[in-house]
């Protein structure tokens, strides 16, 4: 096929996309092909929806990748593919808030350099870390920070079936500030403004602009950052934001406007309290969260997404680190837990996120363990992974529960939950949308 021609499709595909608003980039995430064939899940203990009791003897009958029926006692149905988890406990596919996907997992500063890695490079680290997060349980994820390229490419990968992975709702790029946390440090301008010169914004306007751009490459939410890192002294207990109050505004604005949900990555106070009073939908990390913030919380119906994993590495790190961040590295660990805790206690609604990326991926699951030490009863930490995250999401019509008419994504393990999150961390069985990815032994 000659050159014009095919550029003659691409504009005809292009026309057909502005005039009738055929977006290829955004197709809704159920759309990925399922095992259309007729699938009766038989649990020993089914915990079809967490917070209610679980069921004994019960039967989750498939059809097309999603559930037809949940069933009392072991049904028997003529033609149908029976799976044995009658020694198992069975509950809904796990949902982390905060992920990476594309992020290489626990490497140092020189390999990670952003100006020596491409972004074929990180999608396929994506499609590494995909499996290990799938094997773990997680259905779903969402990633709140990435190369563009990388994740909407492994996004919709994923979705076609192409590769294997959870179901991904991606950020796209972190938005914000100049010499913010998005930002780099140490490269010329040259570089720096390749590497995240169209995802920082300074003002309102150009911060429209930024949300846009993302929603244009295919974000399902928008994700910004309203305080520095946990690295650096802009992450610290009382650093001032990073972002100013008409800018998120505006960010909230035309993401609302665009239908998008705003997450705020936020340590400090000051901009907790800024991303809350601006109207956004989650905070990232909440560290140093106080009871002004957590009011707004609840006034607000926000949720609250802890990653108190990072927590670990911290602890792993501190020794060796340099004497100068040793401080802050221990004002979170010995502040961090009692804050988020406190917030629970408050009733702010949790939705789980570890930071996977941050934290080696696949180990997602050792969140429910910080849940738990927190003060969380076990159902309590696993209602953070199921209907929790599919509320932030905004997407308990399909996922977070085992209910007739939502999607067939099912897990098993071998352990009891309900009185050991541990169990959370040795999944056996994982079903996403009907197709099994990891058989029971
Ligand atoms: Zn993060």
């Amino acid at each position: 096929m000659s050159i014009s021609r095919n550029l003659r499709l691409l504009t005809c595909a292009a026309l057909l996309a502005q005039c009738f608003g055929v977006k290829a980039a955004v197709a809704p995430r159920t759309a990925q092909p399922s095992d259309t064939s007729l699938i009766v899940i038989h649990a020993g203990t089914l915990i079809a929806i967490p917070g209610h009791l679980p069921m004994r003897q019960a039967s989750i009958v498939v059809r097309g990748g999603r559930i037809e029926s949940v069933r009392e006692g072991y049904a028997q149905i003529a033609g149908a593919r029976v799976i044995d988890l009658k020694q198992k406990t069975v509950l809904p596919g796990l949902i982390d808030c905060h992920v990476h996907l594309t992020t290489p997992t626990l490497r140092k500063d020189a390999e990670h350099d952003p100006a020596k890695l491409s972004a074929a490079d990180y999608a396929l680290a994506g499609v590494v870390h995909s499996r290990q997060t799938l094997d773990a349980g997680f259905t779903t994820v969402r990633d709140v920070g990435a190369d563009t390229e990388a994740i909407f490419a492994l996004r919709n990968a994923i979705q076609q079936g192409q590769v294997v992975g959870p179901r991904i709702f991606a950020a796209g790029r972190l938005i914000a500030a100049t010499g913010g946390h998005g930002d780099v440090r140490g490269y010329p301008d040259a570089i720096r403004d390749e590497l995240v010169g169209a995802s920082t914004c300074d003002g309102p306007f150009d911060c429209r602009r930024a949300v846009r751009l993302q929603v244009a490459h295919g974000a399902d939410v928008i994700k910004i950052a309203t305080t520095g890192g946990g690295g650096d002294s802009g992450g610290n207990e009382d650093a001032p934001a990073e972002m100013e109050a008409d800018e998120v505004r505006a960010i909230v604005e035309v993401a609302h406007s665009l239908g998008r949900k705003v997450a705020a990555h936020a340590h400090g106070v000051a901009g907790i309290l800024l991303a809350l009073r601006s109207g956004v939908d989650s905070i990232e990390h909440g560290s140093f969260i106080n009871s002004e913030a957590i009011s707004l919380l609840r006034s607000q119906d926000a949720t609250l997404v802890p990653t108190l994993s990072v927590l670990d590495r911290v602890a792993k790190e501190l020794p060796d680190a340099d004497p100068k961040d040793q401080p802050r590295m221990r004002a979170f660990l010995s502040e961090m837990p009692g804050n988020i805790g406190a917030a629970h206690r408050a009733g702010v609604r949790i939705a789980f996120g570890t930071d996977a990326g941050v934290i080696e991926h696949g180990t997602n699951a050792g969140e429910f363990g910080w849940y738990v030490r927190i003060g969380m009863t076990p159902v309590a930490a696993l209602q953070t992974a199921t209907v929790n995250a599919a509320h932030l999401l905004g997407q308990d019509k399909d996922i977070g529960t085992l209910e007739a008419g939502k999607l067939a994504d099912v897990i098993a393990t071998d352990g009891d939950p309900l009185n050991n999150v541990a169990a959370l961390g040795k999944i056996v069985f994982v079903m996403k949308q009907g197709t099994v990815y990891r058989s029971a032994p």
